[in-house]
């Protein structure tokens, strides 16, 4: 009945998250409120690591892409499980870096990394800066040749593939802002340049497919596909590419509808294809890095509201007005994003009611969900969003000036404060 195998309810009729009442939760921590599911967490990393190394001999590491959710308490996560992460701005490798995040084990990405980045990310020595264009190749050199290193460079390579989902939220097609496109020659090009440029350790490529994508085929044709290149780059340089980065993109369930893959079987499908090809090229067994963002931790994540406000228009539609809305997640508002809600004091209670869940920004389209299923609402119940681990707290905004909610972390059955909520002094701290 339930998006996860964390959320129950109690015997109260309260929704239960963890082994943790969600109703005592917003009375103690306010709302809005996110809360986070450290075990689940954990298991995800968990179940990522070792699939790599049950189904794949060449090695690999498990990036975390930190863009999913960025505070300093999941680098700590990350770094206990002894994965590495992703890191896109300067603004996530600085928390990486406050918690001696280690620097062998990131990686980082971006279309348009600055001079300020850049500069940052080699003198820290992260594992691998994925180069996005030729200009980021030279600039990368100049400054690896200032800082006399050596980068170790990945190239991000648009294999031409389309996966099923949002359009925005899809990156490996040709018309991409990122990365090198295979088709036109334009990658092979780019491995010269890397390999001309004397400051640069070109060590594989990268490819990101897209998000929330529930196959596994989009996924092994990909792998497919970047190591034909890699065979192609053999042949034509003499030079073998050691490093093949395959990305994320691995959906999870928001709804009951949704039916992601398990994620071992990601790791089992996309070995036997790779052992599969390199035998039948002549190569050498890739070292592999998977990127999961979302699939660890959003399921691992709720959002509670209090709802503030009802408002029916006859024979047209029902508004429940919550204290929270796209400031704490743009999602619907962005890509018309679904999700499972539930009134956490009413939990079981039957969903005998439909409802347009709304934000309280001066927007219209401060919407949470559309026509979603609701026991019956009254002011003052606590709502609670499922599924909002990943893409909620990292895509908050200021606008109309609300503060961004606090951000609880839940570990055997105790809640912690990892993220507190802003005060007003907070939203006025840059202001001159
Ligand atoms: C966003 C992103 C990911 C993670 O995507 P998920 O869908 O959250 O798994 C991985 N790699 C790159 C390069 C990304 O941009």
């Amino acid at each position: 009945m339930f998006v996860s195998s964390n959320l129950s309810v109690g015997k109260n009729g309260h929704l239960v998250f963890a082994g943790v009442d969600t109703v005592s939760l917003a009375e103690e921590y306010g709302t809005p409120l996110y809360v986070m599911d450290e075990a689940m967490i954990r298991t995800n990393m968990g179940q990522f690591r070792d699939s790599v190394e049950q189904y794949y001999h060449g090695g690999g590491l498990v990036c975390y892409a930190s863009k999913a959710f960025s505070c300093k308490e999941i680098y700590r996560i990350a770094k206990s499980e002894q994965i590495g992460i992703d890191v896109v701005s300067i603004g996530e490798l600085y928390t990486a870096m406050s918690v001696e995040f280690p620097a062998e084990k990131i990686c980082y990405h971006g279309n348009n990394k600055t001079e300020e980045e850049l500069n940052l990310a080699i003198e820290y020595g992260v594992g691998w800066i994925v180069a996005d264009s030729f200009s980021e190749l030279e600039l990368l050199n100049r400054i690896a040749g200032e800082q006399r290193k050596n980068v170790k460079v990945l190239l991000r390579l648009t294999p031409g593939i389309e996966a099923h989902t949002h359009s925005f939220i899809q990156t490996g097609q040709i018309d991409s802002k990122f990365g090198f496109t295979i088709q036109f020659g334009t990658a092979m090009e780019a491995v010269k340049q890397a390999l001309a440029l004397p400051n640069l350790l070109l060590d594989g490529v990268h490819c990101h497919i897209g998000s929330q994508i529930f196959e596994i085929d989009p996924f092994v044709h990909a792998a497919e596909v970047i190591l034909s290149f890699i065979a192609q780059v053999k042949d034509e340089l003499g030079y073998e590419l050691h490093t093949m980065n395959l990305g994320g993109g691995f959906g999870i369930r928001y709804v009951p509808a949704d039916q992601p893959a398990a994620y071992r079987s990601y790791m089992e499908q996309v070995s036997k294809k790779v052992k599969e090809i390199v035998a039948e090229k002549g190569l050498t067994l890739p070292f592999i890095i998977l990127e999961p963002g979302r699939s660890i931790v959003g399921a691992a994540g709720i959002t509670l509201y209090r709802v503030g406000g009802i408002k029916e228009i006859p024979g047209v539609r029902k508004y429940v007005s919550v204290d929270g809305g796209m400031t704490d997640n743009p999602r619907y508002a962005l890509y018309g994003s679904e999700y499972d809600f539930i009134l956490a004091n009413k939990a079981g209670e039957e969903k005998v009611d439909t409802v347009t869940v709304a934000g309280r920004c001066c927007e219209s389209g401060d919407l949470l969900g559309k026509d979603v299923a609701l026991q019956n609402a009254q002011i003052g119940d606590i709502l609670a969003s499922c599924a909002t681990g990943a893409y909620n707290y990292s895509m908050a905004s200021h606008y109309n000036r609300v503060r961004k909610p606090a951000v609880v972390m839940l570990r055997d059955e105790k809640a912690r404060l990892i993220v507190r909520r802003e005060t007003l002094n907070d939203l006025i701290s840059c202001d001159l």
